[in-house]
């Protein structure tokens, strides 16, 4: 639609320039840094940083009934700059000029309703948010936007050259990362660094197709972590991990997109998320923060972190009520088929307490939940969601499998309807479903397949007197209609189909 045809008192606000005073803030000691460098601790005391807006009161002026007007008249403009998470452009990095946006075709990812069978085995009607229908088929394509696009910005207008993107991955920020500095002409290029045997096929596949350096490192995503840290302390690099904190700034779009697929009115909503290096939950809260504080939504929705007993670091700390008892402990991952979130030591976490306590000052004590699951729950959740019509990951199974579990222990209010993450596509993930139909899982993760969900596949065979086109020979025609009636009559059998 065209810009002239939009209502007058949005069409000077539709198509946003560069505004806003934006500072890393440190969570550990406030002090404030400028954005002019790739910062990811603060030099003082090195903590975790998040990313201010030093001038977000000007914001407050519009009154959240024009924002919401500008947001949904937004989707119906051709902008590629405003085509993905940028139509929320003053609240996820409002200084980046459009022309440097990085848009390969994130955000905007469906919600699909759970059918009826689904939802009375979940205990709530819920949602599925697809977010494994982005470009690298996770929901890391949202934070590496942002991310991206402000080296971007960088490079062509503060004169940044030759950026050597890095990071550690479980897999899928590895694959997202790759995938958008590949999208670079010049300036950009990218290495990845993985635990060994630890990530799947399809994850190792999409950095090397992406064209990046792939290094393998023995041991687990914290050790790869560790790593990438020194290097990033060291080493002229962009460090591409949720350290980052322009990463979670995009991964916030997650949260606008809810309110806007929910006409602005979240305050019935639970939106379920797992946790692994607690980014995506530190997003997630923030974004909601963000909305309420503009006055785009009028209360929050509650928001369930789901961790595995296998990695649950979150979960552990928040199981204590006392919150001057609590002390944070990493723990020593198991192995985990939610392997995308098998973190012991998760980065963010000073981010999640810092946030958490905000959220539930203005939300109430039930505002934020965590819960664990069991390794059998999440396979089992996967394996069923996808019975029925969804698409999701193990990560999608352990959320749906935490949704039910807070539905059962009674934290959920009868009206509560659930937004359950699928953090990324399930052909990402499919090993796990092979083991779980092949009856292969290693005895560490503890999953036992149950045999009403196991599936595989058939084989029809020729006996010896039926010509066969499956040895590679030509069949005349007449062979070939014995074939066909042989093979049509054993699937009939099979299906039990009757003539009719
Ligand atoms: C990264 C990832 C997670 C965990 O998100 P965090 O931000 O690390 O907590 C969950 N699911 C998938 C598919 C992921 O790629
Ligand atoms: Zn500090």
């Amino acid at each position: 639609m065209k810009k002239e045809h939009f209502p007058r008192e949005i069409q000077p606000h539709l198509i946003p320039s560069p505004q806003g005073s934006y500072v890393y803030e440190c969570l550990g000691c406030g002090a404030r840094h400028g954005i002019e460098k790739l910062l990811y601790t603060c030099p003082a005391c090195k903590s975790v940083l998040l990313i201010l807006d030093e001038d977000w009161d000007r914001l407050k002026a519009m009154g959240g009934d024009l924002w919401r007007k500008i947001f949904d008249h937004r989707s119906m403009l051709t902008q590629p700059g405003l085509r993905g998470i940028y139509r929320f452009h003053e609240l996820i990095g409002s200084i980046i000029p459009l022309e440097s946006v990085v848009y390969l075709g994130e955000g905007h990812t469906p919600l699909v309703g759970a059918n009826e069978r689904l939802a009375k085995w979940a205990g709530r009607p819920f949602y599925f948010k697809n977010d494994g229908q982005n470009p690298s088929a996770s929901f890391k394509d949202r934070g590496m936007a942002s991310a991206f696009s402000y080296l971007n910005h960088l490079i062509r207008d503060h004169g940044m050259k030759e950026v050597l993107a890095i990071c550690a991955s479980t897999g899928d920020t590895s694959a997202a990362a790759a995938l958008y500095a590949s999208y670079f002409v010049e300036g950009v290029t990218s290495a990845v660094l993985l635990p060994q045997g630890k990530v799947t096929p399809q994850q190792l596949g999409q950095p090397l197709g992406s064209g990046a350096r792939v290094l393998e490192i023995p041991g687990v995503f914290d050790d790869c972590m560790k790593v990438v840290e020194h290097l990033s302390e060291n080493y002229p690099v962009a460090l591409m991990n949720s350290k980052n904190a322009w990463r979670i700034l995009g991964q916030e779009s997650y949260s606008y997109e809810i309110a806007q697929m929910f006409d602005y009115d979240v305050s019935r909503l639970m939106v379920a998320v797992p946790i692994g290096n607690a980014g995506n939950i530190t997003a997630v809260l923030q974004g909601f923060l963000k909305l309420l504080d503009l006055d785009i939504i009028e209360a929050l929705p509650q928001v369930l972190g789901v961790q595995s007993e296998h990695a649950n670091p979150v979960y552990l700390y928040y199981m204590e009520p006392d919150p001057q008892k609590r002390r944070f402990e990493p723990v020593h991952v198991r192995a985990s088929t939610a392997q995308a979130a098998m973190i012991g030591n998760p980065v963010s976490m000073p981010r999640v307490m810092s946030l958490v306590e905000k959220y539930r000052h203005l939300g109430g004590e039930e505002a934020v939940q965590v819960v664990q699951v069991s390794e059998q729950e999440i396979m089992d959740s996967m394996i069923l969601a996808n019975r029925n019509g969804h698409i999701a990951c193990t990560q999608g199974g352990e959320c749906l499998a935490g949704f039910r579990k807070a539905v059962s222990e009674g934290s959920v209010g009868p009206q509560v309807v659930g937004v359950v993450d699928a953090t990324a596509h399930a052909l990402k993930f499919s090993i796990f479903q092979e083991k779980y139909f092949n009856n292969a899982f290693e005895p560490e993760f503890e999953v036992v397949p149950r045999d009403e969900y196991r599936n595989a596949p058939e084989v029809i065979d020729t006996p010896g007197h039926v010509p066969s086109p499956g040895g590679g020979r030509r069949l005349e025609s007449g062979e070939f209609q014995v074939f066909v009636d042989h093979a049509a009559r054993e699937v009939a059998r099979i299906l039990g189909l009757v003539k009719g």
